[in-house]
């Protein structure tokens, strides 16, 4: 059987495409990853930032599986099974993005997404009251029509090209082949990447780079009495032109403590502020890394990722500092950096760095939808990234298309 469209992937980056073919009207076969842990694996990652015990398999081997070669000191991570990032993310969509305001009102709509309350305190810091989104993907697929929408609870190890036949072949783990005339690749950068590599070992020009932000943990003081009206517990937050940077901002309290399981120590410190009619806050600050600080390259059969290490922006951290400090009279602060990767919002510009000398005849049915192919630079980029892979499939911009604009 040769199906017309088949989706790699089951998180965000596909709901963009399982919209776009409902829209054309159209079938598809959706293969969502799947973890198959071997007693033999000896699960190594360790990634300190959070805790994500609950998915270390999932993470670790999808890791395994694109043969990632991790320096464990860093912070990259990526997924296989259901959902795949979207059962650990922060729940923040930004949905002040480019593009036609009728289909964005139309994602909004469709995936149920709650708006952001803008908050007006000022001070050269766009502020939203953090309500986060309760968007559950196994919902949405089980709300999908199954004559039309099936799904394979699997992992794709490679796909080939039949040019004779003009089908994609893909190999899944468990041995089984399946044929398709679209595939939609919405498997997560890493996976988009190895996937790619392995259609074809020439498809990649050079080193691609990729791109995400820096993070720096913050903690400051602000005393009770100037937080004038209750304005809610947690924020999220920009720079006035949204550009510089961004993060999250949170008022310590026990819900907090336990929603991020934070250790002892902050419990007793809330305690003591407490006592003294103290608030705490406790923040991220994300901002653009410089061009080239991380680099992706094939060796051999692996992808290495090559960093520079987290840089502390301290022009932005005193801009930061100041808003801060008009906005809730603190007084005191401490900055902390995290290790590279901890952003956890990578994309790249895979158009850019594809061989063109190969003229491969697949361009005009392989569809990229995850950030592995984005162009838009954005502080929360998820719902950007399903605006953009709805747009893509619905149009039916194959990389094809992107590939002839480029030439
Ligand atoms: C801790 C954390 C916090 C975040 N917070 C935010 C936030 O607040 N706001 C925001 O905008 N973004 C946030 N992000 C980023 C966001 O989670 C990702 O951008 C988004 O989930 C990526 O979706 P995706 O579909 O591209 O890939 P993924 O979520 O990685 O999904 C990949 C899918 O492909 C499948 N797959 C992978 N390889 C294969 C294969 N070989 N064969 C078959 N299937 C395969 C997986 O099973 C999975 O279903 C956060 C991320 C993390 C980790």
């Amino acid at each position: 059987m040769i199906h017309k469209n088949i989706i790699i992937g089951s998180g965000f980056s596909s709901l963009g495409a399982i919209l776009g073919l409902k829209k054309r009207g159209e079938k598809c076969l959706i293969i969502t990853g799947k973890v198959l842990f071997s007693k033999t694996d000896q699960n190594l990652i360790d990634l300190p930032s959070r805790n994500f015990e609950k998915y270390k398999n999932n993470i670790y081997q999808s890791i395994k599986n694109n043969n990632l070669e991790i320096n464990t000191k860093n912070n990259f991570i990526s997924y296989i099974g259901f959902g795949g990032l979207s059962n650990l993310w922060g729940k923040i969509f930004n949905i002040n993005i480019e593009g036609n305001n009728k289909i964005r009102n139309f994602l909004i709509k469709q995936l149920k997404i709650k708006t952001n309350q803008e908050i007006n305190l000022n001070h050269g810091l766009k502020l939203f009251r953090l309500t986060e989104q309760k968007i559950t993907i196994k919902e949405i697929y089980k709300s999908l029509d199954k004559s039309r929408f099936k799904t394979i609870s699997s992992t794709v190890k490679k796909i080939k090209f039949n040019t004779k036949k003009k089908i994609f072949l893909i190999y899944l783990f468990n041995d089984q082949i399946l044929k398709a005339k679209n595939i939609y690749l919405a498997s997560g950068i890493f996976s988009t990447l190895k996937l790619l590599n392995s259609l074809d070992k020439k498809i990649f020009r050079n080193k691609i780079q990729l791109n995400h932000s820096d993070m720096c943990y913050g903690i400051c003081f602000a005393l009770e009495k100037n937080f004038k009206k209750k304005i809610g517990n947690e924020f999220f937050y920009f720079n006035q032109n949204k550009n510089n940077f961004a993060g999250r901002l949170s008022v310590l309290n026990e819900n907090i403590i336990n929603k991020y399981d934070m250790s002892v120590f902050f419990l007793l410190l809330y305690k003591l502020t407490k006592f003294f009619k103290i608030k705490i806050l406790v923040l991220s600050v994300l901002y653009k890394r410089p061009a080239n600080s991380s680099l992706i390259f094939f060796k051999n059969s692996g992808i290495n990722i090559n960093v520079k290490k987290t840089f502390k922006n301290s022009v932005i951290i005193n801009q930061l500092k100041k808003s801060l400090k008009k906005t809730f009279n603190i007084k005191f602060f401490i900055f902390k950096r995290t290790l590279v990767g901890s952003d956890f919002h990578y994309s790249c510009n895979i158009i850019k760095n594809i061989n063109l000398k190969n003229n491969n005849i697949f361009f005009k049915n392989l569809f990229i939808l995850d950030s592995s192919y984005s162009t838009k630079h954005a502080f929360f980029p998820t719902f950007q990234m399903i605006y953009e892979s709805y747009v893509r499939t619905k149009n039916k911009l194959s990389i094809n298309k992107f590939l002839n604009k480029n030439v």
